[in-house]
């Protein structure tokens, strides 16, 4: 049996093409059924449902023996037990620091909200700059408006939302897609049928 961890969403959506083409099709659609384990077509395979920033720890426990997780929530974990096996160039974005357009000048630490802790603090550490992070769960464009935070860091696609909030990007911290990662025991205990799932997929990015 090979469990395959993934959200709902975006991601699962830009992942349904690559397991079809690798043999697999779930039986039920995610957003309709409340089943957090979904069948598929093939009796060895199951999708396990789960909040993105979920998918390493799942992964690495060995919960599930492959995953699919955006870059951000790989950096911001930071786990130990899992390769990274495939880039699936699916829900491109950018990790950027981003801020209202007019920023003003302070006397004091820039406060930085985010949900990317970790990121954050690697990110201001290497550049030996002194910030305090306030750790936010969602909506984190909000933050600087209602004077919160100076600035955010948060994952970016079309600017959209930035701009609708009279926010720009600043700068960029890194380019993100989601990536297969894979449980290390699983690697080694289920080597064929993981490796050759894992060369499918890969074949299906091209
Ligand atoms: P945007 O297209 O820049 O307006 O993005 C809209 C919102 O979706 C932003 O608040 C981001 O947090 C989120 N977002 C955009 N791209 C991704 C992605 N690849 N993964 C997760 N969240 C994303």
């Amino acid at each position: 049996m090979l469990k395959i961890a993934l959200s709902k969403g975006r991601i699962f959506q830009e992942t349904l093409p690559l397991l079809k083409q690798a043999g697999i099709e779930p039986l039920d659609d995610p957003e309709r059924s409340r089943k957090l384990i979904l069948d598929t077509n093939r009796e060895d395979v199951k999708l396990v449902i789960i909040r993105a920033s979920d998918v390493p720890t799942y992964v690495e426990y060995g919960a599930a023996d492959l995953g699919v997780a955006g870059k951000d929530v790989l950096l911001e974990y930071g786990g130990q037990d899992l390769y990274e096996l495939v880039d699936l160039r699916i829900a491109c974005c950018k990790l950027m620091v981003a801020g209202p357009v007019q920023m003003p000048t302070l006397q004091r630490r820039l406060r930085i909200a985010t949900k990317y802790v970790n990121i954050t603090k690697g990110y201001y550490a290497d550049q030996g700059e002194q910030v305090e992070i306030i750790k936010l769960y969602g909506s984190m464009e909000l933050a600087p408006l209602v004077g919160l935070a100076d600035l955010i860091v948060d994952v970016v696609d079309t600017g959209n939302t930035l701009r609708a909030n009279g926010l720009e990007p600043k700068e960029k911290i890194a380019d993100i897609s989601s990536r297969l990662i894979v449980n290390k025991a699983s690697m080694k205990m289920k080597h064929q049928p993981v490796k050759h799932l894992v060369e499918q997929i890969a074949a299906a990015v091209g």
